[in-house]
């Protein structure tokens, strides 16, 4: 098959990625492993710079329609139940970036994209297909999938994620970094919710190398958690074994924090984990006519909430760049020149506010005191991530 440009993987980075390229006016080929194009069952929280990269791509207003707006950001000490602090996300905030901080159900963001992609005349999409090899020469990329089938393409994106095939074409620094923590998340329906849940505010509790997230979604019916700790079972070398992290240790390290915690924890779905994985920033994510975006170009701790916002900023970039350049390599150049050093500060900033989160004794305390001390109208420190724009 003849593509211009290839996006290996569907996910929300590679959906909003052909659509950028497409309302450049490229033709676009999209490849997912996956037999849907299809996210998993959990919340996504998307901030100002997302919901401004939502909007170039002219899928805001459907997005909108399906979000949900928390009142405030609020966060709260897990061992003592007290508040620590508040970021107010009411009308002052939204005036100050422009665009609002939403949170919503992963599969209704992906679900947006994917309408707004089979409406695009220059997209082709094209699900069950894993790249399974990628060879490029001066002319021509050459993909082959898992089924035999093949792509003979302009351009790659390599938008297949943490693990991604592409990267290990692009460059060689081994496998993701293992954080020793992981995740547990999913969804309830509200009516099942533990009855003390603040509904209206979108809560973070902080505590001793864990923290635990909560908020509703999907038109008030569901509540999102994610609950995350530190494995004392993990062992150097055995990252992708699932003998760590596992639900009995969960129950264990949330069983000395307050009473609220300790209850919620009861409602998360055990059946799947996600351990946590970053990488150390690189200095090009381009090799010839290949490059990379999202979590296959700048994993990111999910500390910040800021992995899938990052790869809606990348593809907005990339078709900027598509649109300047015609060159393709000259277009993938100037793309990483302006991500790459925005993400990789955001990538050092989601391992330290993790640090942050996770302290215990002296620093917990010095923490707690700075934190109380903050106007929750005070967005100084936020405007790096939240105020961004593309030149
Ligand atoms: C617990 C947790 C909570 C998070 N919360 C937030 C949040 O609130 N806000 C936020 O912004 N980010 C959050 N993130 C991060 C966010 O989920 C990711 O950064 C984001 O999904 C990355 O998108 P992506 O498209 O780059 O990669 P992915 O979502 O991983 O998509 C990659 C796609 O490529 C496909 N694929 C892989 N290999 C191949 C191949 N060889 N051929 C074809 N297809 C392939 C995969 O099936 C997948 O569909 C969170 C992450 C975690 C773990």
């Amino acid at each position: 098959m003849d593509a211009s440009l290839l996006v290996i993987g569907g996910g929300i980075g590679g959906l909003a990625t052909a659509l950028a390229a497409a309302r450049g006016g490229r033709r676009v080929h999209v490849i997912e492993k996956s037999p849907e194009f299809t996210e998993i069952g959990a919340g996504l929280q998307l901030a100002p710079n997302a919901t401004r990269m939502l909007d170039r791509l002219g899928v805001l207003e459907d997005v909108l329609e399906l979000a949900t707006f928390p009142k405030s950001l609020v966060m709260m000490d897990a061992v003592t139940g007290l508040p620590l602090t508040r970021l107010d996300l009411g009308d002052a905030f939204t005036a100050h970036y422009g665009f609002p901080y939403i949170v919503m159900h992963r599969g209704d963001l992906l679900a947006t994209e994917l309408k707004a992609c089979r409406c695009e005349p220059l997209i082709t999409l094209h699900s069950d297909r894993e790249a399974m090899s990628i060879e490029q020469d001066a002319d021509v990329v050459h993909v082959t999938c898992h089924d035999g089938t093949s792509f003979d393409c302009q351009a790659v994106v390599g938008a297949d994620g943490l693990w991604s095939r592409v990267r290990k074409t692009v460059h060689d620094d081994g496998d993701p970094i293992c954080a020793q923590y992981v995740a547990y998340r999913g969804t309830l329906p509200l009516r099942d919710a533990p009855p003390e849940t603040n509904l209206e505010n979108m809560t973070i509790w902080v505590g001793p190398e864990m923290h635990f997230v909560q908020y509703v979604i999907h038109g008030g019916t569901l509540l999102n958690q994610v609950a995350v700790f530190r494995s004392r079972r993990y062992r150097p070398g055995c990252d992708d074994r699932d003998d760590w992290g596992t639900p009995d240790e969960l129950d264990a390290a949330f069983a000395s924090l307050c009473p609220t915690v300790r209850h919620a924890v009861h409602f998360v779905r055990r059946d799947r984990r996600w351990p946590m994985f970053d990488r150390l920033p690189i200095s090009s994510w381009t090799s010839g006519r290949i490059t990379l975006l999202g979590d296959a170009a700048h994993p990111m701790l999910q500390y910040i909430a800021q992995g899938a916002c990052q790869a809606l900023e990348d593809a907005v970039c990339l078709g900027d760049a598509l649109g300047r350049h015609c060159d393709w390599r000259a277009a993938f150049l100037a793309y990483e020149a302006e991500r790459i050093p925005r993400t990789a500060r955001v990538q050092q900033t989601a391992r330290f506010f993790g640090e942050l989160k996770h302290l215990d004794g002296v620093g917990r305390a010095v923490r707690n005191a700075l934190l109380q001390k903050r106007s929750p109208d005070d967005f100084d420190y936020f405007d790096f991530l939240y105020g961004y724009s593309l030149p």
